[in-house]
């Protein structure tokens, strides 16, 4: 089993629609959507769920009024000022400040601090028009996205081990945080997405360095080369210093709007020069993801 993830080390570079490609054109897979705090790619794939679970991690607290009797230490204690007075000589707790480090609890002299665990998503599995997918989304705020992460690449290995379906391909999250972190654990191949802007190529380099700190090795696809040649090719020749290869240029083509607006995967779009370089580059990234995969076993 191989696992492919898609990533960019920022919003907003096309990443999903050309990952709701790669789900048309890859044959024996499992989706997963890693985005875990704004997930989209069920928007292109709507996929009808047979399995719905909250997600549950931490604790946070919660004062019982009856038990509490205004002494105040809890307040006194909370490096997060996350506890305030109510106004009627009790205190109560911000769950936004919280973040659930029990010393509260602990040293509540009336035990009226509880602690139960903290619901802050949901997730499940779903069948898509291109096959399963496993996918989550966070309640506003929530944080423990690196968990969540790991918990859905670990349904979809799973999934795919089930089913007998030879690819994992992830949707990751942008930028460089914890959910990108936790989406590169025993992946084979990265995909950066990057598009010919200065800021681009700085996300793109923050990316490849984390890949390359994961002993990753990254490749990249350009998306919107045409719109600065200059700097596509300053990412060029930056990706040919690195030894990444670049998988494709794809142009600015308002065939992506118009899929989006019909709810297709652009590769559901009549053939053109664009869908044609797609094609081609999801063949090498199904290549180089084997040799990857192989080297490392
Ligand atoms: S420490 Fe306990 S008893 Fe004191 S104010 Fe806080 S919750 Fe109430
Ligand atoms: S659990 Fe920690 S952060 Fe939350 S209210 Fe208590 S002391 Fe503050």
């Amino acid at each position: 089993m191989r696992e492919i993830l898609v990533i960019s080390g920022k919003g907003g570079t096309g990443k999903t629609s050309l990952t709701g490609a790669f789900a048309h054109l890859a044959t024996d897979k499992v989706l997963c959507d890693l985005d875990v705090d704004a997930p989209d790619l069920h928007i292109l794939l709507s996929p009808e769920d047979h399995k719905k679970e909250d997600f549950v991690s931490g604790n946070e607290a919660v004062i019982d009024p009856d038990l509490c009797t205004g002494c105040g230490t809890c307040a006194e204690m909370c490096r997060f000022d996350a506890v305030r007075e109510t106004g009627d000589g009790l205190y109560e707790v911000d769950p936004l400040r919280c973040e659930g480090c029990n010393v509260c609890v602990t040293f509540c002299p009336a035990q009226a601090v509880k602690f139960p665990a903290k619901h802050c998503g949901t997730w499940g599995i779903g069948e898509t028009r291109f096959g399963p997918m496993v996918h989550a989304r966070l309640f506003p705020g929530e944080e423990n996205s690196g968990r969540l992460v790991s918990l859905l690449k670990q349904h979809a290995r799973e999934v795919a081990k089930e089913k007998g379906l030879g690819t994992v391909l992830c949707d990751g999250a942008p930028g460089i945080g914890c959910p990108v972190i936790s989406s590169l654990s025993g992946t084979d191949l990265a995909v950066i997405v990057t598009e010919p802007t200065l800021s681009g190529q700085h996300d793109l380099e923050r990316v490849a360095d984390l890949c390359e700190h994961f002993r990753i090795r990254p490749t990249v696809l350009v998306n919107k080369f045409d719109l600065n040649p200059e700097q596509t090719e300053r990412i060029e020749a930056y990706c040919s210093e690195r030894n990444y290869e670049v998988v494709a240029k794809l142009p600015h083509d308002s065939i992506v709007v118009e899929a989006m607006v019909e709810r297709k995967v652009v590769t559901e779009m009549p053939d053109s020069p664009f869908t044609d370089t797609l094609r081609s580059a999801w063949a090498r990234i199904e290549e180089l993801s084997e040799q990857c995969a192989s080297a490392s076993k």
